[in-house]
């Protein structure tokens, strides 16, 4: 069984996001200063779920034209051609074999689509005050946290435009307003996961321990 663990926030203390230092606010000040580096102290990140649950909502919205629009317009001898990323994987895979096309298939649809996933079974969780699961829920927070750096939009311009420059004499390549939609996933889905404070994962059992001593 579990030993109870005492959380900083129930001994008032603070930890400094900027510098670390872990720290007592006045009495009766509701969130203070870092006495070390002047840094803003929060016992959680303000309004953490409801921040998280916006990002991700927009990230969502924005998924659906990201697949649905064109990403890129490409000129060549034969005409224009513009395609979606699904269509760009489609397009990928005679040319230069299934590698690259699994790498943006991966890197631009199925990795953002699993960390909207993921995000909102941790708000549902936390929301619900969910004690099970604790360690498999922070280990999936980093790994979402850790794949965030490779949901990137120039990982599928650079493939899909190398195997067209390959394929046939190029004009030229612009971009659709797909990839609009699509960086703007990206970047939604990386606010997110910055706005999720992981601690709120463990203050359910925390509340539990507290409520059963
Ligand atoms: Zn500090």
């Amino acid at each position: 069984m579990s030993t109870p663990a005492v959380t900083a926030m129930q001994r008032g203390l603070q930890t400094c996001e900027v510098c670390g230092l872990l720290s007592r606010p006045l009495p009766g000040e509701h969130a203070g200063r870092c006495p070390r580096c002047d840094g803003e102290l929060e016992f959680r990140k303000p309004d953490s779920v409801q921040r998280t649950w916006a990002y991700l909502i927009a990230a969502a919205i924005c998924y659906v034209p990201a697949n649905l629009l064109p990403v890129l317009t490409t000129t060549t001898a034969a005409g224009a051609e513009s395609d979606t990323i699904l269509q760009g994987v489609v397009l990928l895979w005679s040319p230069t074999g299934w590698p690259l096309s699994l790498i943006v298939l991966f890197a631009s649809i199925m990795i953002p689509s699993a960390k909207i996933v993921a995000m909102i079974y941790l708000l549902i969780t936390v929301q619900r005050g969910s004690i099970a699961n604790n360690a498999q829920r922070i280990r999936l927070y980093r790994m979402v946290e850790f794949i965030g750096r490779w949901s990137m939009v120039d990982v599928f311009v650079d493939a899909f435009t190398a195997a067209l420059v390959q394929l046939q004499p190029l004009m030229s390549v612009a971009p659709g307003p797909g990839l609009f939609f699509f960086a703007a996933v990206v970047v939604l889905t990386m606010l997110a996961v910055e706005s999720f404070d992981p601690r709120l994962i463990w203050d359910a059992v925390s509340v539990k321990e507290v409520r059963d001593a």
